[in-house]
């Protein structure tokens, strides 16, 4: 027996630190005043739960999660929702502020939120996975809905998940909802490319940085750390444009492959229970290596706190794409500049995945499916429309494109604020 004495809090996540830094610096570029400065600091709503869940073994376990809601003076909430074991109230805080940021800088009228539950998903069997999703959706109806906070997935969730989410709470209110979810199969009116949406954006901006750079793609040698939905459809579409995949990884090492992966093979290999390692050609290096390997593009689509001061003097590619949230901390930001390496920041470089969301929602209100080339269509508009915004804007101040976005998502979040006015 366990006895049980407080609520264990982890310490607060660095993801954390590293929004509040950014957030803080940009606030005193734009001159924000002090009440305008609290309140886009703090997340407007957010639900915490503790909640028990059936084991297969007749055990019951109480697992956390949470949901925050960052800013809706744009529009509905929008972000996803991630199983993790590290998933921490602080950690989901930092990743519901960047989701406002990325939805002003793409311009979609979302606000921005994020979900999470501290959970290892890999240790569940399906039927316990189920029975987790079922009771944190049913617990976090209180705030989700098609026209309040859509969530969507994100590290460790698909559209199984959401498939699920989507029935629990059409269960509750006894008619279907799928608008209360985005990345859910096609079948329940999920969009086409939606899957591969983040990691198309990813290799759209990976294309513009390198023209703008006056560089070509054809042969650029890519390091991409993290091959899951957003590091593997980015390598695969980055390897049929030209480019050379000569280095991935994922949670349990990397692989470096001077003369270039086919990433299809890769998956099929690993489908077929291989490791990246064992595939001929490759050799086997951690991810700390991974991130410091020669190469024209450095993608990080795992996690956030990869490249920190640490590991910042010794990267070598002169163009990181950030495909995950928050991979780049500031004091590693600040050696990047000083070094000359160009950083196309996470709230324009992944945004593509919830610029897609969008697109299904849209289609879902309007009953009304669009192709898949309509989707990709659209969806290289508004990033190729992002991204030159943001590179004139920061040649324009003189600023990181990192700055540069972070300025534009939050003077567009501001201005929202202004011309609503504060109630009553
Ligand atoms: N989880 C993704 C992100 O971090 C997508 C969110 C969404 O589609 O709502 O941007």
């Amino acid at each position: 027996m366990t006895a049980i004495h407080a609520i264990a809090e982890p310490a607060q996540d660095p993801a954390y630190a590293i929004a509040m830094a950014q957030f803080n610096a940009v606030a005193d570029r734009l001159g924000l005043d002090d009440g305008m400065r609290a309140l886009l600091a703090m997340p407007k709503r957010e639900l915490t739960t503790n909640f028990p869940v059936k084991m297969d073994d007749g055990s019951v376990r109480v697992f956390t999660g949470y949901r925050t809601q960052h800013n809706l003076a744009r529009g509905p909430a929008k972000g996803g929702i991630r199983y993790h074991p590290q998933v921490s109230l602080s950690e989901v805080r930092a990743l519901a502020m960047w989701m406002t940021w990325k939805c002003a800088v793409v311009n979609i009228p979302y606000g921005g939120a994020k979900g999470g539950v501290a959970v290892d998903p890999k240790a569940l069997s399906q039927g316990e996975l189920e029975r987790l999703t079922r009771r944190y959706a049913s617990e976090i109806s209180l705030i989700i809905g098609p026209h309040s906070d859509i969530p969507a997935p994100d590290v460790n969730t698909n559209a199984r998940v959401m498939s699920w989410i989507l029935d629990t709470y059409s269960m509750n209110v006894g008619f279907s909802v799928p608008g209360v979810v985005t990345g859910k199969p096609v079948e329940l009116g999920g969009s086409q490319g939606r899957e591969e949406a983040t990691g198309r954006g990813v290799a759209i901006v990976a294309r513009e940085a390198m023209q703008l750079m006056g560089k070509p793609l054809q042969g650029a040698r890519v390091v991409i750390q993290g091959f899951g939905n957003v590091g593997s459809h980015a390598a695969r579409i980055l390897h049929q444009w030209g480019s050379n995949i000569i280095g991935v990884s994922d949670s349990s090492g990397g692989v470096f492959n001077p003369k270039g992966l086919n990433p299809s093979d890769m998956e099929e290999f690993r489908a077929a229970g291989g490791r990246y390692c064992d595939y001929p050609g490759n050799n086997c290096i951690t991810n700390a290596e991974l991130l410091e390997l020669p190469c024209d593009i450095l993608v990080p689509a795992a996690l956030e706190n990869q490249i920190t001061e640490r590991n910042a003097p010794s990267i070598q590619a002169p163009l990181i794409v950030e495909g995950a949230n928050g991979p780049t901390t500031p004091a590693a930001d600040a050696i990047l500049k000083e070094r000359g390496i160009t950083v196309v920041p996470d709230i324009l470089a992944n945004a593509g995945g919830v610029t897609v969301s969008y697109f299904e929602w849209v289609q879902g209100l309007e009953h009304y499916f669009w192709s898949l080339e309509e989707v990709n269509d659209k969806l290289e508009r508004i990033m190729t429309h992002a991204f030159n915004e943001v590179a004139a804007f920061s040649r324009r101040e003189s600023v990181t494109m990192r700055d540069a976005a972070l300025m534009l998502g939050v003077q567009r979040v501001v201005q929202a604020v202004k011309l609503r006015g504060i109630f009553p």
